[in-house]
């Protein structure tokens, strides 16, 4: 993760550490090369540029405090402007308020939103959680097999879902279940498409519109960089996106979407994938992720 990244930035701030003293010039020379290594890192172009431009402005404005040196003083804006970049702070999903919480998984065919789906219902039990499972792909039956496969594994119920039934009424049959059996937590499998289109759109609606959601999450493979970044941005227009999963963080040495995400979207990423096992999913924290990054 972020592997490309981190090894360009360690020989920028090498150079800036070197530097007794900085000039404007210093700075704008390594600011040069963070932009590059963004760029190469597969972030968006806007928000590269947009990046460096924050950082050369509080850096070149910035009193030198005793403690720091000024290379120090740089890399350390670089590492809390990282943070902004990647959302600033933890954002959890909301377990509070109406009962029971319905989850929403959303995103494209092979994004990872059947495993995540499983992932998410194995961490909300290790809290305490009640999950119920709702397979409401019905336009490929193995992906209701996939969810009912996963639920068994985990012990966790799986609503029996048909294909002859539409996506929303399943929706509102589970609902009625989770009530009667104290299912506190529902999380909804979609369908997707190999590309966007209007009526999965107008599906995710449709649900949408009739079903209280409390999150509705974005399930993108980070290794699509820039893609993920498109999509994410397409889905949010027409859906209300409350957060994003970033899934397959593992193989992504380049991080172009994690670090471009939350800044064209306005939606924080929630969680990440990192590896097909059903523990592989972690709270995003921008934080650790940023500290991650610089080594
Ligand atoms: P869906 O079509 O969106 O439901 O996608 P699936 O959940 O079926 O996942 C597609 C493939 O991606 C499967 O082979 C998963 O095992 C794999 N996958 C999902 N999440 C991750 C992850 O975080 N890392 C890796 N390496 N593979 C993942």
């Amino acid at each position: 993760m972020f592997e490309n990244l981190s090894d360009r930035l360690e020989g920028v701030f090498k150079k800036l550490r070197g530097h007794g003293k900085l000039s404007e010039e210093n700075i704008a020379e390594a600011m040069r090369e963070v932009r590059t290594a963004l760029l190469e890192a597969d972030v968006n172009f806007k928000v590269a540029k947009d990046f460096v431009a924050t950082v050369t402005q509080k850096a070149v404005g910035r009193e030198v405090s005793g403690a720091l040196s000024p290379g120090q003083q740089v890399i350390k804006i670089v590492h809390e402007e990282l943070v902004e970049l990647l959302g600033g702070v933890t954002e959890q999903i909301e377990l509070d308020g109406r009962q029971p919480v319905v989850i929403m998984m959303a995103g494209l065919q092979g994004s990872g939103k059947t495993t995540t789906s499983g992932k998410l219902a194995k961490m909300l039990k290790a809290k305490g959680r009640k999950p119920y499972l709702v397979p409401a792909d019905i336009y490929r039956p193995a992906a209701i097999e996939q969810l009912q496969v996963l639920g068994e594994r985990l012990e966790i119920p799986v609503h029996p879902s048909t294909t002859d039934i539409k996506p929303v009424e399943i929706c509102h049959q589970a609902l009625k279940e989770a009530e009667v059996r104290n299912y506190d937590t529902l999380i909804i499998d979609t369908a997707g498409r190999l590309h966007i289109d209007e009526a999965l759109m107008d599906e995710l609606k449709e649900i949408q519109a009739a079903i209280p959601l409390s999150e509705v999450l974005f399930v993108a493979d980070a290794m699509t960089g820039q893609d993920a970044v498109t999509v994410a941005d397409k889905f949010n227009s027409d859906l209300e996106v409350s957060g994003i999963v970033l899934t397959k963080m593992e193989g992504d040495a380049r991080g172009g979407a994690a670090l471009s995400i939350k800044n064209i979207t306005g939606k924080p990423i929630k969680f990440v994938g990192i590896g097909e096992g059903l523990d592989d999913l972690e709270v995003f924290h921008p934080e650790r992720v940023a500290s991650r990054i610089l080594g």
